[in-house]
């Protein structure tokens, strides 16, 4: 079949998109920013249409969400088939087969040999919750360490952790106590600052750490940082927690992050691609040793969700390692990435263009106002550049990704894990049109 997309017929909102988008203003909350007036109709593989029948390459993937693309139909299948049998009926209080065959994929399929237990939730969110309450109610210690640029998610706790814009913890406060933030990249600060002058590291239950951070700009942290922090917290006794919502699931070109990086933490929260976008899932891999109570803890560690490890899902989730394996989805990323990066990197010519970060199918285009000496565009310019311009031509163009500040101005690209050398060329094109009109408009 010949590839009918991108294809604009009708800019953006057309009038069925319009009618949605009223009705969405007039009864959501107005917590939704919305990135762009894109009211979605169907999705297959890398391709979105919308309800006026406009076609987008998606090249973010729900935020770093649909691995094997767009309502894969064996996906499709197995909804139908789980959704047939029963709906719900709480894995927490009772079994079914897929609730415990999922986490026995998931311990499998987490870094490291020793034996592991899964906890099943709703979201990437949850994970980050749960793994703050088995961390603490595990060592019997309160404090966190956590790292500046983080995203960890918005439930008061998770967001406690988060630190990658003061406007997501504006006016939330006050946040989980004992929280302590370091600079994301340098380990010595951990021991030469905080331990040093403020903190016992005998009181610290886990440090929380993105393997590459995602929403805090797509920051790749120093070679031997997440080493360092391993022996940190194996000297002290302190649980390592990875936050491969983002990052894990083939992102990287691994099932985690970790295992790239060859590093072995004591809990990974997990989310996003592990479900393929299909639904609401999220896990905490915790070793045995962690998730049986230890460290003087005596009492069971008490925890459960009404919906998490829902039937559907599960059966998403097997259904979803069952297509990365068969169509080798991991092998995919690691052959492409390197495609990947050289095709992007024709971008770097762009004067506009100051850097490309990034790893698997996980990159950034960092946007700087001088290139020679990385001067970063002001507040007033990142608004004209990001919001006034790329947030809008890019799509018009026909390509979904996002352009963001939270760090850097960056353009985050995270598409479907099977996207190839073509999709590669097409957005490379389209982003080095609309970067031009951007030189302009800045210049
Ligand atoms: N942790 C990380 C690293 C994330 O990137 C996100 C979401 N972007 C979350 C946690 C929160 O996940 P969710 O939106 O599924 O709750």
């Amino acid at each position: 079949m010949t590839k009918n997309y991108p294809h604009i017929a009708t800019p953006p909102p057309g009038p069925k998109a319009q009618g949605i988008i009223a009705r969405d203003r007039a009864s959501t909350a107005t917590c939704y920013l919305k990135e762009y007036p894109l009211a979605v109709a169907r999705g297959s593989g890398a391709m979105i249409e919308d309800v006026d029948g406009n076609r987008y390459l998606d090249f973010m993937a729900g935020i770093a969400v649909a691995s094997t693309g767009h309502s894969h139909p064996t996906v499709v299948a197995a909804v139908q088939e789980a959704a047939s049998q029963f709906l719900h009926i709480c894995g927490g209080d009772f079994y079914y087969e897929s609730f415990a065959a999922l986490p026995e994929r998931l311990a499998k399929l987490a870094p490291g040999r020793e034996p592991k237990k899964v906890f099943l939730s709703n979201s990437g969110t949850e994970a980050v919750e749960g793994a703050i309450k088995l961390a603490r109610h595990s060592t019997r210690r309160a404090a966190i360490i956590a790292f500046e640029g983080s995203f960890h998610g918005r439930s008061l706790g998770a967001l406690s952790l988060t630190a990658s814009k003061y406007t997501q913890r504006s006016g939330m406060g006050p946040f989980l106590p004992e929280v302590y933030h370091a600079p994301y990249g340098d380990a010595d600060f951990i021991e030469s600052r905080l331990f040093a002058r403020r903190l016992d590291p005998k009181d610290v239950a886990a440090i929380f750490v993105e393997p590459i951070q995602g929403e805090g700009g797509y920051i790749v942290p120093p070679a031997g940082f997440l080493k360092s922090l391993r022996a940190i917290c194996d000297k002290h006794g302190i649980l390592l927690i990875f936050d491969e919502v983002i990052t894990g699931f083939g992102r990287l070109g691994h099932w985690f992050g970790s295992e790239r990086y060859d590093i072995r933490p004591d809990i990974v929260t997990s989310a996003k691609g592990l479900s393929s976008s299909y639904a609401a899932l999220g896990a905490v891999i915790a070793t045995d040793k962690v998730m049986e109570p230890f460290m003087g803890a005596t009492s069971m560690f008490s925890h459960g969700i009404t919906f998490g490890g829902h039937p559907v899902m599960c059966a998403i989730a097997l259904k979803n390692i069952e297509i990365m394996k068969r169509e080798r989805i991991l092998e995919h990323v690691r052959e492409n990435e390197d495609a990947f990066r050289t095709t992007l990197a024709q971008l770097l010519d762009l004067p506009i263009v100051g850097d490309l970060r990034g790893t698997g199918f996980f990159w950034a285009i960092e946007l700087v106002k001088d290139k020679d000496t990385r001067e970063t565009f002001s507040d007033e310019e990142c608004e004209k550049l990001l919001r006034g311009y790329l947030s809008t031509a890019l799509w018009d163009a026909g390509m979904i990704c996002r352009a963001d500040d939270r760090g850097d101005p960056v353009i985050q690209i995270s598409p479907p894990l099977v996207a190839g050398q073509a999709e590669f060329d097409e957005i490379t094109g389209i982003l080095g049109e609309v970067l031009t009109g951007a030189v302009e408009l800045m210049r």
